[in-house]
């Protein structure tokens, strides 16, 4: 079972990212040339291997990490998924499909990383956040775009020559034992070696665009995956009473992201669209694949305790309607928070998803503890009932049978 991380240890790994000044090394206030996502092209080729002394090195390092990303005990290895999202990232990649593994980590923020060697990490709170296989492209095909152009390669022979920087690489991860912080930490760390600046950032989205145009994947769902991603940061930071959130998502600690980039992304989006194709968002697909673990992934979420960004990024997935898994978790939710209001808000929210065919029994527990927090025993009583008729076997029968005396 995954633990939560600690205010501390959510503080340190932002800072132990960001405290690299990586992110800011592209120069913020450079002019930057535009890029024409039609005309990028890979400044690699299919089946690369690394070239001199150094690069061989930087490999040899990186692949032990991959070693240890296989043990791990983080690694979500559901079958359907990982075939699903092998089968996208290959449709991406195109004639690059051999050179890039994919490894999906059970950890609740935004994140993707790619590595010089081809491996790329993909965290349980991008496919949380993504609504659809167009979304999700935009995000994968930004992470091979940067693989394309050997980004993190040019970062760290920018940052080598400048700092020691590069000991990070010794440090074994915690992909076997620890917890979720320490992992993120690590991994976060490791990341900032090869944080990316504007430029490249600039051509990762170009790549991006051009990979989902040429799989007739929506182009125009790049600028909403990013758009909500800086909408969830400011409802955080808005529910916590401040103006700016107190840590950046992970993805832009090594992801710097810019106030145009949004606009150039939606306007490049547009001229990418060729005059009478038609372009899908995949979102059936996405949804077989991704639902059936939607639930664990929303259980990670609420253990980040952030009442502001989780409530934003209900309303988000709920756009097309509420289902009885998304009112089940506003139910979760509001009786987490616990303040004024929220106990007969979560109550609304479990009895509107218990009416629908695809909630979990686990709604019924939920309005059960809640009704006995205003005092309802006898209503309560009926909800637990409910739920171990549902769940004859729960973990947590005990408990229950206690409440139910
Ligand atoms: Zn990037």
């Amino acid at each position: 079972m995954a633990d939560s991380l600690s205010p501390a240890t959510r503080r340190a790994f932002v800072m132990g990212a960001a405290c690299s000044g990586l992110t800011l090394s592209g120069g913020f206030h450079q002019a930057l040339a535009a890029v024409d996502p039609k005309a990028m092209m890979p400044s690699l080729q299919p089946g690369y291997q690394p070239l001199d002394k150094d690069e061989r090195g930087l490999w040899m390092q990186i692949e032990q990490v991959e070693e240890d990303a296989k043990k791990s005990n983080f690694i979500i290895r559901d079958g359907a998924l990982n075939t699903y999202l092998t089968d996208l990232c290959c449709k991406l990649a195109g004639d690059f499909c051999p050179d890039v593994r994919i490894y999906v980590f059970r950890t609740p923020y935004f994140n993707a990383s790619m590595y010089p060697n081809g491996m790329m990490h993909i965290w349980s709170g991008l496919l949380l956040r993504t609504q659809n296989e167009a979304q999700l492209a935009a995000v994968l095909g930004h992470e091979i775009g940067h693989y394309l152009r050997q980004h993190s390669l040019k970062r760290w022979r920018d940052i080598r020559s400048k700092t020691a920087a590069y000991g990070f690489l010794s440090v074994p991860l915690l992909f076997v034992s620890g917890g979720i912080g320490a992992l993120a930490l690590q991994m976060a760390m490791l990341g900032s070696i090869f944080a990316n600046n504007r430029e490249d950032e600039r051509e990762a989205d170009g790549f991006g665009l051009q990979l989902m145009e040429k799989r007739g994947l929506a182009p125009d769902q790049a600028s909403v995956i990013w758009q909500q991603l800086i909408e969830e940061r400011n409802a955080t930071a808005k529910a916590q009473g401040k103006k700016k959130a107190k840590a950046e998502p992970i993805f832009f600690a090594t992801h710097p992201q810019s106030a145009e980039r949004m606009i150039d992304l939606s306007v490049a989006a547009k001229a990418m669209q060729a005059i009478g194709k038609t372009y899908e968002d995949g979102k059936d697909r996405f949804s077989a694949a991704v639902g059936p673990l939607r639930g664990s992934f929303f259980d990670d979420q609420l253990k980040l305790e952030d009442f502001g960004g989780t409530d934003f990024l209900l309303q988000q997935l709920a756009r097309d309607g509420w289902t009885g898994e998304l009112l089940h978790y506003k139910g979760e939710l509001y009786r987490q928070h616990g303040q004024e209001g929220d106990y007969a808000k979560a109550i609304a929210a479990y009895s509107e998803a218990i009416t629908k065919t695809d909630v979990p029994a686990e709604a019924h527990r939920g309005l059960g503890y809640t009704l006995l927090k205003t005092g309802d025993k006898a209503a309560a009583q009926i909800a637990f009932k409910q739920y171990l008729e549902l769940r004859p076997a729960a973990a947590d029968r005990a408990m229950i049978e206690f409440n139910l005396q």
